[in-house]
C-alpha cells in the first residue's frame, strides 16, 4: 500500500542552519526529474504545507554538464517538459534556467526558507552538495533514485554482488514501499521567476554549444516520465513473461529499456520494482528483474559512492591489475584505433553491430555490451587505454551513459566485481568471451538483422529532420 512515509534514513541534512522565514521552499531537483515516486518532491511539498508557504522547484540547464551532447539533452528536455505540465497541476512552479545548476540554486536559494536537493554519486554532484551546505539557508537532501539508501545498505566498499545481496534483501520490506503524492497548500504557479520556455525542444538543443554530431534518438526513443510509465507497461503486457530466458538473447527485444529513464531520473526504481510485484508473474522473471534491478544497480551506487576514482582504472582491485599487468606484453593478434572502432568496420561483424546499434540508438542490449566491452579490451595495446576508449563510447552514445552503472559496469569488463577465470593471453584471469560462445548461445543472424533495421530507421528519421 502507497504511503506518506518518507523512511529517515533517506534524509541527510546538509549544514546545521535553521529555516527562516522567506518566500518559498525551494527543491532543486537535479537527478529526480520527476513528479511521481520523487520522495525529494514530497518532502519538500510536505515541509512548505508546515511552513505554510510555497514550493518552487528548480532545475539547472548547464551545456558543459559532464560529456553532455545533443542526443543528452534532447532526452533530458523531453523530461523536463513532462515535470513542468505535471507540476503545473498540482499548482507547483517549475523554473528551468540556464546556467551551472549550482548557480541557478544558489541564486534562487536567496529567497528560501529551505532548500531541498536530491541525490546522487558521482564527482561533480558530491562537489555541488559541499557547495551547497556553505548556503545561509537550511538545506536537507532525501534519496529517491535508490531503492534502499546506500549508506543504509553498507559502510563501505562491497566486493561484489554477492556480498552486497544480502544486505539490500535484508532491507526490501522495509524500503519497498510506495510512495503516495501530498497536495501543495500554497500554489507558487503565481510567482514571477524567470524561466526557459521549453516548447520547442530542438531549438533549445540547436543553441546549446555541445556535440550536435551525437544525433537525438527521439525517433526510438522519447524522455520523461510520462513515456518512462507507458514503456514500463508495455514491458510488463508483452514482454515481461520472456524475460528470465530472453534476457541474454540480444536478437529479442524482451528487455525493460528503463536504464535510460532511470539514469534522467525520469522512473523511480521503487516504482518499477513495485509494479514488477504486483504484475503476478512472480517466478523467475520477477526474481531475475529484482536481482538486475536492485542488486546489480544499486552495487554500482556503492562503488561510486565509496571509491573517489570510480572512473579510473586505477580503482580496479589488485588482483586484476596484478594479473591484466602479467599480460601486459601479451602481443595482440589484432588491434584497431578508436576511430576503426568508431566506425564500426572492424573484422568481427558482432561487434560491428554492436557499435552501431550504440551510435544509431543509444542503446545495446546488456549480453552485447560485455562481448562488446570485452573486445575493446583485446584489441587495445593496453588495458588503459582500453578502459578510457570504452568509458569514452559508453558516454559518448548510450542515453544511460555518464551513470554509476557506466562507471562501474566499464570496470566490470577488466574484473571489477567479477572472479578470477581460467588464466589465457592478453586477459590473464579476467572473464573472456569469445564469437564463437555468442553465437552458439544467441541468433546472431537475427541480432544482425534488427541492427540494420534500427539503423534503416535512424537514418529514415535524421534525414527528414535536415
Ligand atoms: C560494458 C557495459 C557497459 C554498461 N554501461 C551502462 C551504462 O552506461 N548505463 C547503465 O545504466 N547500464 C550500463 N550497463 C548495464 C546494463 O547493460 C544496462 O543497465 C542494461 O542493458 C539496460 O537495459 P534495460 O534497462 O533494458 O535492462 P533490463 O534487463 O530490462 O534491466 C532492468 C534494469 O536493471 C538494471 N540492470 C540490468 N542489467 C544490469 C547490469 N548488468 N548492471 C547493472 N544494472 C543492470 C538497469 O538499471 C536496468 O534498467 C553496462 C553493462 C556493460 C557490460
Amino acid at each position: 500500500m502507497a504511503s506518506k512515509l518518507i523512511q529517515p534514513e533517506r534524509l541527510r541534512v546538509l549544514n546545521d542552519k535553521k529555516q527562516r522565514s522567506a518566500k518559498y521552499v525551494l527543491y532543486w531537483m537535479q537527478s529526480a526529474v520527476r513528479t511521481m515516486d520523487n520522495h525529494a518532491l514530497e518532502y519538500a511539498i510536505q515541509q512548505a504545507n508546515e511552513l505554510d508557504l510555497p514550493l518552487l522547484v528548480c532545475f539547472g540547464l548547464w551545456s558543459e554538464y559532464s560529456e553532455a551532447n545533443a542526443r543528452h539533452f534532447h532526452f533530458l528536455l523531453e523530461g523536463l517538459q513532462d515535470v513542468q505540465g505535471n507540476l503545473k497541476r498540482r499548482n507547483i512552479k517549475f523554473v528551468v534556467q540556464e546556467g551551472e545548476p549550482f548557480a541557478v540554486a544558489e541564486k534562487l536559494s536567496q529567497d528560501a526558507a529551505l532548500v531541498i536537493v536530491d541525490r546522487t554519486y558521482l564527482r561533480q554532484h558530491k562537489r555541488w552538495y559541499r557547495q551547497l551546505s556553505g548556503l545561509d539557508c537550511r538545506v536537507e537532501q532525501i534519496e529517491t533514485d535508490v531503492v534502499v539508501p546506500v549508506e543504509t545498505v553498507s559502510d563501505k566498499r562491497e566486493y561484489a554482488a554477492r556480498t552486497i545481496r544480502p544486505k539490500i534483501h535484508k532491507k526490501l520490506d522495509q524500503f519497498l514501499v510506495e510512495l503516495s503524492t501530498t497536495a501543495v497548500n500554497n500554489s507558487s504557479q503565481a510567482m514571477n521567476v524567470d524561466t526557459l520556455d521549453l516548447s520547442n525542444i530542438p531549438a533549445i538543443v540547436e543553441n546549446l554549444n555541445v556535440d550536435q554530431s551525437v544525433r537525438p534518438v527521439d525517433h526510438l526513443f522519447t524522455g520523461g516520465e510520462n513515456a518512462a510509465k507507458a514503456t514500463l507497461r508495455r514491458f510488463l503486457a508483452n514482454r515481461f513473461s520472456d524475460y528470465a530466458t530472453h534476457r541474454n538473447q540480444p536478437q529479442t527485444d524482451d528487455v525493460s529499456y528503463m536504464s535510460m529513464y532511470l539514469h534522467y531520473g525520469h522512473i523511480s526504481p521503487l516504482h518499477i520494482a513495485v509494479q514488477i510485484k504486483e504484475s503476478g508473474s512472480g517466478g523467475e522473471n520477477e526474481k531475475s528483474y529484482i536481482e538486475e534491478l536492485i542488486v546489480r544497480r544499486e552495487l554500482p551506487m556503492n562503488f561510486c559512492f565509496f571509491e573517489e576514482d570510480y572512473d579510473k582504472y586505477s580503482a580496479l582491485p589488485n588482483w586484476t591489475q596484478k594479473t591484466l599487468g602479467e599480460h601486459r606484453d601479451d602481443v595482440r593478434p589484432v588491434q584497431y584505433t578508436r576511430a576503426e572502432m568508431e566506425s564500426a568496420e572492424t573484422h568481427d561483424d558482432f561487434w560491428n553491430a554492436a557499435m552501431r546499434e550504440m551510435i544509431y540508438t543509444g542503446y545495446m542490449h546488456n549480453y552485447m555490451r560485455m562481448y562488446w566491452g570485452k573486445k575493446i579490451l583485446e584489441w587495445c595495446n593496453t588495458p588503459e587505454y582500453a578502459h578510457e576508449t570504452l568509458l569514452y563510447f559508453n558516454n559518448k552514445y548510450f542515453l544511460d551513459g555518464r551513470d554509476a552503472n557506466s562507471f562501474s559496469n566499464a570496470l566490470w569488463i577488466f574484473g571489477l566485481h567479477d572472479q578470477p577465470w581460467k588464466e589465457r593471453e592478453i586477459f590473464g584471469k579476467v572473464r573472456y568471451m569469445s564469437y564463437a560462445g555468442l553465437k552458439r548461445k544467441a541468433k546472431m543472424p537475427a541480432y544482425l538483422e534488427k541492427v540494420d533495421e534500427l539503423v534503416e530507421r535512424a537514418e529514415k528519421a535524421w534525414n527528414s529532420a535536415d
